[in-house]
């Protein structure tokens, strides 16, 4: 095998999560842009905000909001999956179609408008990790519910204009695509190998220089086969399917590790670090699976503080990602800036 600490240029790595090539190209990455640049706006953003659907006591499309001090989660006024789907003919062998029947919820971290993930404390964190064990048991455990996709995404670049800490739920009938890519690579390894695929990559990347932080039962590394310049992957040091396997303790480490990345991201650039993060379990429709790779991935848009990673040709006109940056470095910048949030004065 190559040095695996080279700077990649005019590289392919092999993405063992997907299945799939990533092309590196990091000597592209300084290229001059005189496109659109982004600086978030410095906007002091209001610990309550009368027009926010996610703010204590406030009217929602459908309902109102109770007082809560806590996590608060509640079913989406406009869910992309119905318990209430209409009854559909299965189409043809070509044209198949199927009705999208399911749920989906919203999760608000905080009441606090103007928190993010990096501004609570490890129990609140906790308190949130806990809240999503208990949806992804309760969901996955109803009949016709085949996934449970957690997600949160951050910051206006990924879509999100309201800043209120929280993330969604989606829960259908539908295994999402990088799940069932993962299923399949994570299947294909314990067949050839005996071995655990999630396992096999903590091993790799924990002994790497991309690990960002570490905790007894977690490591943050922005991994080997990155996609994106700023992407992080947090993997369990023991195997676990689900947030299901992790017992309190393993609870509590991995909300400091959240916690941490998130705080990492936004001290890098000083300012608050958009991304998308998705928590990948497996399946909920009665298979087994005990290889699957359990993980967090953070997908961050931006390449520098004001330059967007735009997907355009080779991603959405070919399928296929490129990367122009070294993941060694772009985990050394994360390692470097400290663990304490810049913009929080007192010391937890
Ligand atoms: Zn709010």
């Amino acid at each position: 095998m190559s040095d695996l600490n080279a700077q990649p240029v005019w590289e392919q790595r092999w993405h063992p999560l997907r299945g799939e090539w990533v092309l590196f190209t990091s000597h592209r990455g300084g290229r001059p842009w005189i496109g659109e640049t982004h600086r978030p706006s410095a906007k002091e953003v209001p610990v309550y905000d009368p027009e926010c659907a996610l703010c204590p006591g406030n009217q929602r499309l459908k309902g109102k909001n109770p007082e809560y001090q806590g996590v608060y989660g509640f079913t989406n006024d406009l869910p992309c999956f119905s318990p209430e789907a209409p009854e559909v003919d299965g189409g043809d062998d070509l044209y198949a179609i199927r009705a999208a029947r399911g749920t989906a919820e919203v999760v608000c971290y905080h009441p606090d408008h103007s928190k993010t993930m990096a501004d609570l404390s490890v129990s609140q964190v906790s308190d949130v990790v806990a809240h999503w064990r208990s949806r992804y048991a309760e969901l996955g455990s109803r009949p016709g519910i085949d996934h449970v996709l957690i997600f949160e995404n951050k910051g206006e670049l990924v879509g999100t204009s309201n800043p209120h800490p929280h993330c969604q739920i989606y829960a259908g009938n539908m295994i999402y695509g990088h799940t069932a890519a993962e299923v399949r690579m994570a299947r294909q390894w314990h067949e050839k190998t005996g071995a655990l695929l999630g396992q096999e990559i903590v091993r790799r990347e924990e002994q790497s220089v991309r690990v960002v932080c570490r905790n007894d039962d977690f490591i943050a590394c922005v991994p080997w086969f990155a996609r994106y310049a700023y992407e992080v992957l947090i993997l369990p040091r023991a195997p676990a399917s689900s947030l299901l396997d992790l017992n309190e303790s393993r609870v509590a480490n991995l909300a400091a590790i959240l916690r941490e990345v998130t705080i990492r991201y936004d001290n890098l650039w000083e300012m608050p670090f958009p991304y998308v993060m998705a928590i990948h379990q497996a399946p909920t429709d009665g298979g087994d699976y005990p290889y699957y790779p359990f993980h967090f991935e953070f997908h961050p848009p931006l390449r520098k503080p004001d330059t967007q990673k735009y997907l355009a040709g080779p991603e959405i006109g070919g399928g296929s990602m490129t990367n122009e940056s070294n993941p060694d470095a772009k985990a050394a910048e994360l390692r470097a800036v400290s663990s304490k949030l810049y913009r929080q004065n007192s010391s937890e």
